[in-house]
């Protein structure tokens, strides 16, 4: 275990407000946001069909008479249809990484981006982060909002910003152990890739001064923080966000590890049902839908993540009364459902971390020979263990097997694969290959 301890601090009074001052600073705000929107041709069209006027919202329950906007809705509105201010009052443009199709684009004015570094902010000093330490900041900087979100986070804490980008894992190292900075910033599946590689190449990764890592912009499972944490010998805290809502900083965890913080006083989160759009339970995992309450160039109302996760609304050990999201599961769009039976990818990992021999490097290749829907899964094995033994490699493919029809239900093929032989992604880990035609 990581022998840093991560004091406990808090930035804004907003993260500690009472319920009842939120409400009434969210309602005020969505108010205010319902009349920004108006002029939005995308929404001008939904409220005069729905009848909505911005006196109409009278509660915070009123929120559902408000149409939703999906990614769809913003890929027909490319590029900037869902502006909401003049044009030259934009200061900066982003967009998604593309994961999942045709990029979208998202704007910010200077007040946008002044919020988005103070959300930011926010939750890496809920993880610890104080204005003596270096951030070694490994996102992808570019239109992707991960370099340039954490690192205007970092420098409104007053921290210093080693701005590396991803790639060139070699030079990473280098200035892991040359500079030693105190914390590592990048998507979980390339920090154990750094501790990977770090240990192929002679190094042994726990000796890297880092003292702590913020992870996000990809699903990871709780077994995968353990062994991030395990491998570099630190604390590992996950955030989420995503760029149409603004970025990274849309919640993030406190120094206790119990769920990600949402920014309420920014954002209003709803869990839904997504096929019924009917809220679940408060626990109960479903999609997540944000409101922007405070953003102005490009406000989104009810925004469809496709995200799947639980809400908690329970008030935090940290003192923060805000409500927290669990891990995303993975969204509904890699959800495969394998005869009748729904899979995450972040199940096959969290059955892979589970069994001694297994690592987290894998690939799920989904095909249909026939009507059925069959998934392979690649999983690299640990280098001592790859060998000519049959009966040991039958062994641990059948410990694998088993280990992933506990927790999905399911049967998979495993086939397993030498080290190194799977691609690393240096920004979002890539899970899923779908050899499926099912357009054709
Ligand atoms: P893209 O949709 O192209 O990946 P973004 O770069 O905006 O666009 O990524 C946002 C998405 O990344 C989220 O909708 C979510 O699926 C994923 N994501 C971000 N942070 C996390 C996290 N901490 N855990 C799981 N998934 C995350
Ligand atoms: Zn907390």
């Amino acid at each position: 275990m990581p022998d840093f301890k991560v004091e406990n601090r808090i930035l804004d009074e907003e993260e500690t407000m009472p319920r009842a001052q939120m409400r009434a600073l969210q309602l005020k705000r969505l108010q205010e946001v319902v009349a920004r929107v108006a002029n939005v041709p995308f929404y001008k069209a939904a409220f005069a069909r729905e009848g909505i006027t911005p006196e109409k919202i009278k509660s915070l329950d009123d929120l559902r008479r408000l149409p939703f906007t999906t990614k769809d809705d913003l890929r027909q509105n490319y590029p900037l249809g869902f502006l909401a201010v003049p044009r030259k009052e934009i200061a900066r443009i982003h967009g998604s990484s593309g994961t999942t199709g045709k990029l979208t684009l998202v704007a910010y004015t200077r007040e946008d981006r002044e919020t988005w570094a103070n959300l930011c902010a926010r939750f890496l000093v809920g993880g610890g982060l104080k204005p003596e330490h270096l951030v070694h900041i490994a996102f992808g900087y570019g239109i992707f909002t991960g370099g340039f979100g954490l690192h205007y986070g970092v420098e409104r804490v007053g921290a210093a910003v080693l701005p590396l980008a991803s790639g060139n894992t070699a030079r990473q190292i280098m200035l892991l152990q040359d500079l030693a900075p105190d914390v590592l910033v990048c998507t979980p599946s390339y920090a154990l890739n750094i501790a990977d590689y770090a240990r192929n190449n002679g190094v042994e990764p726990s000796t890297f001064p880092l003292k702590y890592g913020h992870f996000g912009a990809e699903p990871w499972t709780e077994e995968m923080r353990l062994k991030i944490e395990s491998e570099l010998g630190i604390t590992a805290f996950n955030n989420y966000g995503l760029s149409e809502v603004i970025g990274p900083g849309v919640s993030g965890e406190c120094a206790l590890q119990n769920g990600m913080h949402v920014q309420e006083d920014h954002f209003i989160v709803e869990c839904l049902d997504p096929v019924t759009l009917e809220p679940v339970e408060d626990f109960a995992y479903g999609e997540l839908v944000f409101t922007t309450l405070t953003k102005q160039a490009m406000p989104l109302l009810r925004y469809r993540t496709r995200d799947i996760a639980a809400l908690d609304p329970r008030p935090c050990g940290c003192g923060r009364t805000t409500t927290r999201m669990s891990r995303v599961k993975g969204r509904s769009d890699d959800m495969l459902i394998i005869r009748g039976v729904n899979v995450f990818p972040s199940q096959i990992e969290e059955a892979l971390l589970q069994v001694e021999g297994a690592t987290p490097h894998y690939l799920i290749e989904v095909d249909r020979p026939g009507t059925l829907d069959q998934i392979a899964v690649k999983v690299e094995v640990l280098p001592g263990i790859f060998s000519d033994k049959m009966s040991d490699m039958q062994r641990l493919r059948d410990a694998i097997d088993r280990r992933i029809q506990a927790i999905t239900g399911i049967h998979v093929k495993v086939e397993l694969v030498a080290p190194q032989t799977i691609e690393r992604s240096m920004g979002k880990a890539k899970r899923v290959v779908d050899n499926r035609n099912l357009n054709g």
